[in-house]
């Protein structure tokens, strides 16, 4: 307390009740009181009459004489009075018997003056009651009001004194130890406090008694957890700290406490959220990888349990998404990761790893055809139909399966044991499973080195355009332009067909790379030729995109790149692109064929009639030409349905403003078949196989070559 809270607690004209039963001696006093600056309102003479006077007057102070008229003496007045009001008592007496003075005592008298007393002794006697008096009711006032803070607190507060005992608890502490304070007060802390760590489950030792050995503040775990009186458990955040004095004495320790039972629901609800998949709320790949972690852990320990591992993926899901939309997509996802639940055992993990891919882990499995059992229940149960937006659809799956016999180094191995397979499933059909082998792992690690060759091949120009002629199929064949295919020629293994390398770059994602560098070569090549050779000026150059170039935003860019940088005519380019772009890329390609047709350059459909056949989209892109697949071509002559079919195409492509090509014409019989059915233009061994640019000069060179087989493949 400061100096001026002291000061501030003089009383300006204190007003003092006089209980003295000689009169003379009372207006003494009185007298005396007056001068010094009090007020007397009142001298009585009897203990009951001091009472009702008290009460009425409320005074500052009593001036009690001991012994009184009437029934009553000063010292039970005085008792009466201090239990109603509280204001100090100085009691004046002639009598100082040890009897009387040990009755006197019992009250709590501020001073004790003996008759006869001077006023300065009187003076200073009634001063100092009243100054401390005062000062104590402002302690008590500051007392109750710490309490009433400690009280309302939010956290739970346990007080302790040195001998390690409870002396006091707020209403919290109260209600999450299950402990009312007038019980625990006396109490070890430990036995109130009581808390073990979350996870290990071990009691943790007394804070208090802790804080009170070091005299220091003492943090608790984060996964402390108190235990109640009845048993409740709390996860709680805690510190103990000593309660020093002023010159850094201990008198005891504080904790202070409070629930943090909705954080740690909080923190529960990340951590799920961390390991779990959103829309399917199935374990994720971290998940799914400390589980597989742990079956390798048990099958290190026990041999004989053996566990599976599935890829599963959902064949053709793209189109569903593509045709029902993304929010289809998520509840065909959801009924797929229902059905696989609810189609194993509670300590399999099924796992979501993005997209339409799901990981399973069987464990306790017997062998590997109980595995295979599985795999083939799983592909059958996904088979049935789905009700999907009112509308029933129908998918399958391709699973890669790896059993924990096949060896393997660490869970990532068994990861991508499984992920081959899988790929070995989509690729022998789909809608089935495999299991994985080491040959699987030898041609894995072979296509890996053709990756690793063909980016060579890419970077190092190995990959060339060879040309194709193209004729009109008038009277006497004319040459209209060229298709660039790609060869690779590769340093050891010499010239390589498109179908060694192109599907591989397709899987890769590499394809792209080749198609715009043969563009580029083409472009350039056809541009020479247009530059040096007069009767080249008209001929166009075709060209092959994968479906994957239109999956790239700035395909129409880097086309634009290329003619800028060859000076080819966009009028001169024709891009040939399969029935799959469209279908796959059905919005996205809209967009950029338009904007290619706009530069002028072509589109046409190769290998049409093998894909889906669906004819809207023929009305609906800009698409200049259809290239007739040569297995239409291929025995066309004694096929009379081919026949049908490739008149049926040629008039449907006329009626709709289109062109046609006949690829693979191989035959002087197959030529006329397709000259008879009006096609515009042919290609095929017949006229020329695929030629360097070297030979192309040659055949243009020679007069009969329309009808020349060059011995290039
Ligand atoms: P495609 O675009 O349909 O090309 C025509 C294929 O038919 C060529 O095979 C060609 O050599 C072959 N061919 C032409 N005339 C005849 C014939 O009379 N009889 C037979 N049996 N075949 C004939 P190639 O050059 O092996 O190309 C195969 C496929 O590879 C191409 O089929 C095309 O889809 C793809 N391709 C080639 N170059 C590229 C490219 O630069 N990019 C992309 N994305 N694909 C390419
Ligand atoms: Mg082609
Ligand atoms: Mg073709």
């Amino acid at each position: 307390m400061t100096l001026k809270k002291y000061m501030d607690l003089s009383i300006d004209k204190a007003r003092i009740l006089v209980v003295e039963d000689e009169v003379i001696i009372a207006r003494d006093i009185q007298n005396s009181l007056t001068d010094f600056g009090y007020e007397v309102p009142l001298i009585v003479a009897s203990g009951e009459e001091a009472i009702v006077k008290a009460a009425e007057l409320s005074p500052d102070l009593v001036l009690m004489d001991i012994h009184l008229k009437g029934a009553m003496d000063g010292i039970d007045a005085a008792k009466e009075i201090t239990r109603l009001l509280g204001v100090p008592i100085i009691y004046l007496t002639a009598y100082a018997d040890k009897e009387t003075l040990a009755r006197a005592k019992q009250t709590s008298p501020f001073s004790y003056l003996l008759k006869p007393f001077d006023e300065q002794e009187l003076q200073i006697s009634i001063e100092f009651a009243l100054f401390k008096y005062k000062l104590e009711k402002q302690q008590k006032e500051d007392q109750q009001w710490l309490l009433t803070i400690l009280k309302s607190m939010g956290d739970g507060v346990i007080a302790c004194n040195t001998k390690n005992q409870v002396i006091f608890m707020n209403p919290i502490a109260e209600q999450l130890t299950g402990w009312q304070q007038d019980v625990a007060v006396g109490q070890d802390p430990a036995t109130v406090f009581h808390v073990i760590h979350g996870e290990t489950r071990q009691v943790i030792e007394s804070p208090i008694k802790r804080v009170l050995q070091a005299g220091t503040t003492f943090n608790l775990p984060l996964e402390t957890v108190l235990i109640s009186k009845d048993g409740t458990e709390t996860f709680i955040d805690d510190s103990a700290s000593p309660i020093k004095d002023e010159i850094g004495k201990i008198h005891g320790a504080v904790l202070v406490f409070h629930e943090i039972t909705e954080r740690k629901v909080f923190e529960e609800q990340l951590r799920h959220i961390a390991v779990h998949d959103a829309l399917t709320g199935l374990p994720n790949r971290v998940l799914f990888t400390d589980r597989l972690k742990q079956a390798i852990e048990r099958t290190k320990r026990f041999p004989e349990h053996l566990f599976a591992v599935l890829f599963l993926d959902c064949d053709r899901f793209k189109i569903v998404n593509d045709t029902l939309g993304h929010a289809a997509g998520d509840r065909l996802l959801m009924e797929v990761s229902k059905r696989l639940k609810r189609s194993t055992r509670s300590f399999d993990t099924v796992a979501r790893f993005g997209g339409d891919e799901f990981a399973i882990l069987l464990e306790e499995i017997s062998d590997l055809s109980m595995a295979c059992r599985i795999a083939e229940r799983f592909l059958e149960m996904l088979a049935a139909p789905y009700i999907i937006q009112e509308q029933e659809v129908v998918i399958t799956a391709s699973i890669g399966l790896v059993i924990s016999l096949s060896p393997f180094d660490s869970e990532a191995e068994i990861l991508r044991n499984a992920d081959i397979a899988l790929y070995r499933a989509k690729d022998s059909g789909r809608g089935c499973f495999q299991v994985f082998n080491n040959t699987m792992h030898a041609q894995m690690q072979e296509l890996m080195q053709i990756e690793r060759d063909l980016r060579g091949a890419i970077e190092r120009d190995e990959i060339q355009a060879y040309y194709q002629p193209i004729l009109s199929l008038g009277e006497s064949p004319q040459l209209v332009g060229f298709e660039a295919l790609a060869r690779w020629q590769h340093p050891q293994r010499g010239l390589l067909s498109p179908f060694q390398f192109i599907d591989i770059a397709e899987q890769l994602s590499l394809v792209h790379l080749i198609d715009l560098s043969i563009m580029r070569q083409a472009c350039y090549q056809l541009k020479t030729w247009q530059d040096t050779m007069p009767n080249c000026l008209d001929l166009m150059i075709n060209i092959n995109f994968s479906s994957m170039q239109f999956k790239h935003p700035n395909l129409f860019h880097k086309i634009s790149e290329i003619l800028n940088e060859t000076q080819l005519n966009p009028h001169s380019l024709k891009i040939e692109i399969t029935e799959s772009v469209i279908i796959e890329n059905a919005e996205s390609s809209a967009n950029v064929l338009l904007q290619l047709q706009s530069l002028g350059i072509k589109i046409a459909i190769d290998d049409f009639g093998i894909g889906y056949s669906s004819l809207s989209y023929l009305y609906k892109f800009p698409i200049s030409s259809l290239k007739l697949d040569k297995s239409f071509i291929i025995g066309l002559e004694h096929d009379t349905q081919k026949q049908e079919i490739v008149q049926a195409i040629v008039t449907l492509a006329h009626s709709l403003g289109k062109d046609v090509t006949a690829e693979g014409i191989e035959t002087r019989e197959q030529l006329h078949q397709v000259q008879s059915f009006c096609s515009d233009y042919g290609q095929g061994y017949l006229f020329a196989r695929p030629l360097s640019p070297e030979a192309i000069v040659d055949w243009l060179n020679n007069p009969h070559s329309c009808f020349i087989h060059s011995d290039s493949i």
